[in-house]
């Protein structure tokens, strides 16, 4: 996108995937419009307006360019196009099209056309001659520009509304999905690896609101482990606007899951006391589902027989939006949404280290539960929920300061 210059007055935003019922429409309106407005809640100078069929953001003198990048992180957002608002005077319309078209132009003999929408219809201009008048204006202007109806390179779009006339020239895709929050509340299982946080960027994505629950085992697992997936969490919270979370002290339990099941099913009975812990966890918070990162085949707990094992312990939904993803098409996403360069940093976690050599890929449900039940499983838990800790995190928290210089030499 070319750097842009132009005094920008409002920023249009169209909705994403929305159902066009009524209450499902005011729903996802007025969640979106809370969501917008607490993202952007550090310019005070804008006004925010939601309409039916899309919302309008006032900028009242606050540059365009910081609210573009912040809306493109906003779930339920289609795309956007900022706007500038003129008085019912042609000689202005005309002086500021040419100055838009020459700001926005990709190139001088890009193709173009002017599209007019008009919901004031006293204007004396109807669509057709407005989008005759100025498309002239432009072909005069740039002599090189070429017009062209369908996919040219640039559409000047017009609006004459009651209060004023609109231009823009540009329309930027959104994050698309489902405003955060809208789906309900669950909790995402967060390790410091590739693929957790890139499945809780999914559930945000379809408009769940996500508490993070991390198990971490000091001091067989670092301070830094545990920061790690706190940044991480930094790192997603601009989707959220903050995000909850949950550390969970584990070391008790993988202890003496080490110390008294057979090696062949360490790694399942200690999932299995994950899950529960997070299904407590999202119990107290009033979650609806847990999340995790996990993908069919990907190690030896990821096997259907592994999940079958794992899952007996709880009811309640377990969702899994990398499931069918392979390892590149997960690392594409982290890529995208800038948690690959965290996640690889090389913190073992508390699932690394007490990874037994050999973990049965085909656990048998029934021994699975024999081995749990030997252990004194509701008062680890208890003393594990006990210790619980909830941070907030926000989207610009940092937790790794120590570590940056250091990382950065290693990549
Ligand atoms: P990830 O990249 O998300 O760590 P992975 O491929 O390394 O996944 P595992 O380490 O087996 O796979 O973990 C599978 C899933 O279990 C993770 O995606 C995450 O949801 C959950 N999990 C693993 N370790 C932890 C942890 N320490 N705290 C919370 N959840 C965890
Ligand atoms: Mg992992």
């Amino acid at each position: 996108m070319k750097e842009i210059f132009m005094e920008y007055t409002e920023i249009m935003v169209r909705y994403g995937e929305l159902s066009t019922k009524g209450k499902n429409r005011r729903n996802f309106i007025s969640r979106l419009t809370g969501n917008v407005t607490k993202a952007l809640k550090n310019f005070p100078d804008l006004s925010i307006h939601p309409k039916r069929d899309r919302m309008h953001i006032q900028l009242n003198g606050t540059p365009a360019k910081p609210v573009m990048a912040i809306l493109d992180r906003i779930f339920g957002i289609q795309n956007y196009s900022p706007a500038i608002k003129l008085p019912k005077d042609m000689a202005v319309v005309h002086a500021t099209a040419i100055d838009l078209v020459r700001a926005t132009l990709p190139s001088p003999t890009a193709s173009f056309k002017v599209n007019t929408r008009r919901s004031d219809h006293t204007f004396a201009l109807d669509t057709n001659q407005m989008n005759l008048d100025l498309g002239d204006l432009i072909t005069d202007t740039f002599p090189n520009i070429k017009v062209q109806m369908k996919h040219p390179d640039l559409t000047l779009r017009v609006e004459v509304r009651r209060d004023g006339i609109y231009l823009s020239t540009e329309t930027i895709k959104g994050a698309g999905g489902l405003p955060v929050g809208s789906a309900g509340k669950a909790v995402l299982m967060l390790s410091g690896g590739i693929d957790s946080p890139v499945a809780g960027y999914l559930a945000m994505k379809r408009g769940v609101d996500i508490e993070m629950v991390h198990f971490f085992s000091p001091p067989y697992t670092s301070v830094d482990a545990l920061n790690k997936a706190k940044e991480l969490t930094a790192k997603l919270a601009p989707y959220a606007g903050a995000i909850n979370f949950i550390e969970v002290p584990f070391t008790e339990i993988q202890e003496e899951v080490k110390a008294h099941v057979p090696e062949g099913y360490l790694m399942t009975v200690q999932r299995r006391f994950m899950l529960e812990l997070a299904d407590r966890i999202r119990a107290q918070r009033g979650g609806l589902a847990i999340f995790n990162g996990e993908s069919v085949g990907q190690v030896a707990s990821q096997t259907l027989e592994s999940m079958l094992a794992i899952e007996d312990v709880t009811n309640t939904p377990v969702l899994r939006p990398v499931v069918t993803m392979d390892k590149t098409e997960i690392i594409a996403l982290a890529e995208k949404i800038d948690t690959f360069n965290l996640s690889i940093m090389p913190f073992e976690d508390c699932c690394t280290i007490f990874a037994p050599p050999r973990p049965k890929t085909k656990p048998n449900l029934e021994r699975a539960r024999q081995y749990e039940a030997a252990l004194d499983g509701e008062a680890m838990m208890a003393r594990a929920l006990a210790g619980i800790k909830l941070t907030t995190i926000h989207p610009q928290d940092e937790f790794m300061d120590a570590h940056k210089a250091e990382t950065a030499a290693l990549l």
